[in-house]
């Protein structure tokens, strides 16, 4: 018998609503990018490490920018062709950090980092996806401006998605991070941990990242037995999440607890403990008698822990 607990509709999960048609077989030609990026409906967000310049309007707060203005907004680094949007070129403009940071003082801009502006709701869904997709390309090149191979000066080819080295002529690729962030569930009760970091009160599922040589898993085990001594067995994927902080993919499961009795690795944890479906379904809702809540709904860890409230026969024990 599986039994469903109702909290109401399902928001939606940040990062993932991406409209760009990321047009990846038109990367390699050069003209029709510049041609693009001339064109006067060309778009693009203006990036500087952690911070977005969104521009005020009547009618509220624009991501949206010329590919030229963008650039003249701060000293720019690299252009990135992040796909087309009803034809026309999205861009993304990498920005000096300092440069946006000093922009704040503008009455005309709102300059903001995308956690702020993605849970204060201050853009549209794919607006924020696009961002991400942007923040994440440019933080690579930011970090990867000499070859790893021999050390000389690497250039940008395909549209941003390649830098390539003149010197040994190495090609490198865009890095992502997979990271593993699951709930342990056993019958009535999950596993939740709190990090130093995390917001008073906030509690979580636990999360790492995948180790060479290991399965998804197998990472999933390994960060459950090491974070909080709980040993598990059946691994059910649920969905993942693009994480531009700085370029992550979290990969979102539920597991199958098989011990019961908690250890926490104080270096990694400041406490994990077993919380029933009740207690956390009032954490997710905001009504908690002590105040304790879980991650707000742009991240997974939100929609992880709400499956397996509302819906006990999707989990795994
Ligand atoms: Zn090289």
């Amino acid at each position: 018998m599986s039994a469903r607990r109702d909290l109401g509709p399902k928001p939606l999960l940040g990062y993932t609503a991406n409209a760009i048609t990321r047009a990846a077989e038109r990367r390699s030609d050069a003209r029709f990018l510049a041609e693009l990026e001339a064109n006067a409906a060309a778009r693009a967000y203006a990036v500087g490490g952690e911070l977005v310049v969104l521009k005020k309007t009547a009618s509220g707060l624009d991501p949206l920018f010329t590919p030229a203005d963008a650039r003249a907004l701060a000293r720019p680094a690299e252009t990135v062709f992040l796909g087309l949007r009803d034809g026309a070129g999205r861009f993304g403009v990498g920005l000096d950090p300092a440069g946006v940071a000093a922009l704040k003082a503008r009455d005309d801009l709102h300059v903001n980092d995308l956690r702020s502006i993605a849970v204060q709701g201050l853009t549209d869904a794919d607006h924020l996806a696009a961002i991400a997709e942007a923040k994440a390309l440019l933080h690579w090149h930011a970090r990867h401006r000499f070859c790893a191979n021999c050390g000389n000066p690497t250039s940008v080819v395909q549209g941003g998605w390649r830098r390539d080295c003149p010197a040994c002529k190495a090609e490198h690729f865009p890095r992502i991070d997979p990271v593993v962030i699951m709930l342990a569930v056993s019958g009535n009760r999950c596993l939740l941990g709190r990090q130093a970091r995390f917001a008073p009160l906030m509690w979580s599922c636990l999360a790492g990242f995948v180790e060479p040589g290991e399965s998804i898993e197998q990472a999933v085990r390994r960060e459950i037995q090491e974070e909080a001594g709980i040993i598990c067995g059946r691994i059910v994927y649920f969905a993942s999440q693009p994480w531009p902080f700085p370029m992550s993919l979290m990969i979102g499961c539920h597991a199958q607890a098989l011990s019961f009795d908690i250890t926490v690795d104080r270096s990694e944890l400041e406490d994990a403990r077993w919380f029933d479906r009740a207690e956390v379904a009032d954490m997710l809702m905001r009504r908690h008698a002590g105040g304790l809540t879980t991650p707000p709904p742009v991240a997974i860890a939100h929609h992880i822990i709400r499956t397996w409230v509302e819906d006990q026969a999707r989990s795994p024990a």
